[in-house]
């Protein structure tokens, strides 16, 4: 049986549809991938995944290297087994941590400059260490858990990917911070590109392997890391890394990107998914999106609301703490057909996250996955029916 598969179907401009197929099952792209960071869609589980039509989920190599460690999982016949899912399951490679556990903590900058992603690692005290330590063959961590040195090289991250048993991996990169300087960001680049020539060797060919294109907010450098990757053997492609210091920068780095990798292989930004940059990059050819924001903004009290209340200024989303929603007897959404808007009230949900119920943690994040899910498959139909302007102007308001 064919490991993967990437089939076009519809194209308008720049941007198109299609299928993905895995030993695990096929999704539809452009795809958003919520995030199980470890091993579970935080707050959810496998029959709401179902129920939401969730295609595909991605796994965080790092967090389950350390908690419940990859050999255990390995034991427990690799991830689809461990977590009784029977879906394409995607594993990033671990490198964001490099980046996020060293540079981007001492400076609290995440992908795009002022964001911080530190999903995972909230009950870890990171603050005024050095936790990351990166060499040309790989990065040393302390174990936030433990205080063990552990090490994740490009063939490590082979294995425990192997272990875990995804069938979408990705290449063991580094990712530079905005702040990093032009000198910096390409000697890293550098050996993001000499990991990846590793990680080809290495891999375990059950799985289909991304590389990562690297070069932070610099031109000349994601344009090199494209060609670079371009011509490897890979099953598809990330971008990855800094992502610049505003939305425009981001834009324009696939702009540059984009272009020089094949057509006929997908492209996935990672970490990005607010509902602004979905419309952008499938603008610009993007395939697969992951990304923590559905659920981590819901636990928060964020919930996602369509247009005309929800504004690109307002992030599409009200606070369900704010007091206005106290006696509030409308849905979330009144666009939204999730269970949660059709059976429940804003004044409900206020009050269930204000008392701290554990009930509203599952339905605040059913309802964003829910959001971001029909969004996407509005944005494909959009694509497919050449709309995609028309629906991008009634959401953005521009286009
Ligand atoms: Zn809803």
């Amino acid at each position: 049986m064919k490991v993967f598969d990437f089939k076009v179907k519809d194209r308008f401009e720049g941007m198109r549809t299609g299928v993905v197929k895995t030993r695990h099952g096929k999704f539809k792209t452009p795809v958003f991938v919520p995030v199980a960071t470890s091993a579970t869609v935080r707050g959810l589980d496998n029959r709401d995944i179902d129920e939401l039509g969730a295609e595909v989920i991605l796994a965080n190599t790092y967090h389950l290297h350390l908690k419940p460690g990859d050999e255990l999982i390995k034991k427990m016949g690799g991830l689809h087994d461990f977590m009784g899912i029977d879906k394409p399951i995607i594993t990033d490679s671990g490198g964001f941590q490099a980046f996020s556990l060293g540079f981007g903590m001492e400076h609290g900058v995440g992908k795009i400059a002022n964001n911080i992603f530190l999903e995972g690692l909230r009950d870890v005290d990171y603050r005024g260490e050095k936790w990351a330590f990166v060499n040309d063959s790989g990065v040393r961590f302390k174990n936030p858990y433990t205080g063990e040195a552990v090490e994740l090289t490009p063939k490590k991250s082979m294995e425990i990917q192997s272990n875990l048993g995804a069938d979408i991996i990705f290449a063991f990169d580094e990712c530079t911070s905005p702040l990093s300087d032009k000198e910096y960001t390409a000697k890293a680049m550098e050996r993001t590109h000499r990991w990846a020539e590793e990680c080809l060797e290495y891999y375990d060919r059950r799985q289909a392997l991304f590389g990562i294109v690297q070069g932070g907010e610099y031109r000349e450098l994601r344009e090199r890391s494209a060609r670079f990757m371009a011509e490897k053997d890979f099953a598809g492609f990330g971008i990855g890394g800094s992502l610049g210091k505003s939305k425009r920068d981001m834009l324009n780095i696939l702009e540059w990107v984009v272009p020089l990798l094949p057509e006929e292989k997908p492209r996935h930004l990672l970490g990005i998914g607010a509902v602004e940059d979905l419309f952008n990059c499938v603008e610009r050819g993007i395939d697969m999106f992951d990304c923590v924001a559905p659920t981590r903004w819901a636990r928060r009290g964020h919930l996602y609301v369509s247009p005309p209340e929800g504004k690109p200024q307002n992030k599409f989303r009200i606070h369900i703490q704010n007091s206005r929603f106290r006696r509030d007897e409308r849905p979330i959404d009144e666009n939204c057909e999730c269970f949660v808007c059709k059976t429940y009230s804003r004044a409900y949900l206020r009050h269930l996250f204000v008392a701290n119920e554990l009930s509203y943690f599952r339905l605040a994040s059913y309802h964003n996955l829910h959001f971001i899910l029909r969004l996407m498959d509005r944005i494909r139909e959009s694509i497919r029916k050449g709309s995609f302007f028309e629906l991008k102007k009634e959401w953005l308001g521009y286009v």
